[in-house]
């Protein structure tokens, strides 16, 4: 194999390129990525980013030298815009670039409000990439309101900063309560009660009918017909995967770009990973939105290019901050029949379903977490009433 085509120079891309020189390959690698800037981490852009706390060069994931001294050809503000897969070919700006192999590591992208509600009015912001936070930063004044569309990650995270800078904040949630996506009652409910102690104002079930303003914003009408005036909205309403090159590839998709447990596409030349990537796991299909999965995946994808051969079976977690509340969760709830909540100093919300363990969600608890995640990777489901007693030895669980 000569040469090596990375598509998307996110977190699994970087990662991805970074590995295959450190397994020693020593072909060409081209890295493609849309955004002007090198490869940088997400996670604090919602974080320590948005509230000022952390310099642009500590976001990027390695100086812009690495790449030149591991001889990794970094196209940056590039666009592949078509691929040949029969031809191993692809179009990169006005080039057309052959490959042996080709990773795409596109990523996502933020979920916008429609133009007919009022998405596209100055003041309506999205939270995705660094040119997407360097535009809302300016917005984060004191005193000023800004109305958060959707309760997830996004929104909670950027609520917090929001409050944390004095700002009057409002998160809409279209469903019952906020992270429900994602989390038990109780951990949305604990999440929920640390937010308003903040002063910030949480509308569960409650939708957007538009959002108002002559050429910037001025408001939003909510689904019930209430007014609320508003300064800046900002959406956090999910993401979708990137997988407009692949279907015009002709690749399968499937939730997100179609791979196998090797992170193979259905193009045996061709392989996918990150957040838009969908592979087996676990008897059912899934695609995890993680930094943790960009990276895992990015790693093992680039082992497997070079004839490694291994599955990919993570156990996923995940991570948020919020004021000094640090969430920390192991494992993915789905199928969950009850929660067990073990509350002491700290507090944690146990899944299972039946007898198995599925996941934790740790508040503050990184004991309780690291706990949960060994257990998962052990395939062990602790005993419910041990997880119950805040005076049991949690550590013991792991001996027993
Ligand atoms: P998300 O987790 O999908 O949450 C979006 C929320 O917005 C959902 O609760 C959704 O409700 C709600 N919503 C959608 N449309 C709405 C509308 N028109 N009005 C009111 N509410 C609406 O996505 P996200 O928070 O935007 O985050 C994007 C991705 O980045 C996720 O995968 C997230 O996990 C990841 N992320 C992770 C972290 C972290 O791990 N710390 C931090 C930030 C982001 P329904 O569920 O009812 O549609």
């Amino acid at each position: 194999m000569k040469r090596i085509v990375v598509v998307g120079a996110g977190q699994a891309g970087a990662l991805l390129v970074a590995k295959l020189r450190g397994l020693g390959f020593d072909g060409q690698i081209t890295l493609v990525g849309a955004e002007p800037v090198p490869p940088y981490q997400r996670p604090p852009l919602s974080k320590a980013y948005l509230l000022g706390e952390m310099a642009l060069e500590r976001l990027f994931l390695r100086p812009e030298s690495f790449y030149t001294e591991h001889d990794i050809d970094l196209r940056l503000g590039a666009k592949v815009t078509s691929i040949d897969p029969d031809a191993r070919r692809l179009r990169l700006g006005a080039e057309v670039v052959e490959y042996d192999a080709l990773a795409l590591t596109t990523g996502s992208l933020a979920r916008q409000l429609p133009v007919a509600m009022g998405g596209a009015l100055r003041g309506v912001h999205v939270v995705r990439s660094l040119a997407d936070v360097d535009a809302m930063a300016p917005e984060f004044r004191p005193g000023r309101r800004v109305i958060i569309v959707g309760g997830g990650y996004i929104g909670l995270e950027a609520a917090a900063v929001a409050a944390k800078k004095g700002l009057e904040v409002t998160v809409l949630e279209m469903a019952p309560r906020i992270l429900q996506r994602v989390a038990a009652p109780e951990t949305s409910a604990a999440i929920r009660a640390l937010h308003e102690a903040h002063g910030v104002r949480i509308l569960d079930s409650t939708g957007l009918e538009r959002i108002e303003g002559e050429a910037a914003v001025t408001g939003v009408r909510l689904s019930e017909g209430t007014w609320l005036a508003a300064d800046f909205v900002i959406a956090g309403i999910g993401i979708l995967p990137a997988t407009e090159l692949a279907e015009t590839a002709g690749l399968a998709l499937d939730n997100g770009i179609r791979t196998d447990t090797q992170g193979r596409t259905s193009d045996p030349h061709i392989w996918a990973a990150g957040d838009c990537a969908s592979f087996p796991w676990r008897g059912t299909r899934i695609r995890l939105e993680s930094v943790q999965n960009a990276i895992d995946q990015a790693e093992l994808v680039a082992a497997n290019m070079l004839g490694a051969g291994k599955d990919y079976d993570p156990v996923p977690w995940f991570w948020s901050d919020q004021y000094d509340m640090k969430l920390q969760i192991a494992g993915l709830n789905t199928g969950y029949d009850r929660v067990v909540v073990r509350a002491g100093a700290a507090r944690s919300h146990w899944y299972y379903a039946g007898e198995k363990f599925l996941a934790v969600d740790a508040l503050n608890d990184p004991r309780a977490y690291m706990v949960g995640k060994r257990l998962l990777e052990q395939g062990r489901s602790p005993d419910p009433a041990a997880i119950a007693d805040p005076a049991s030895d949690l550590k013991a669980l792991l001996r027993a």
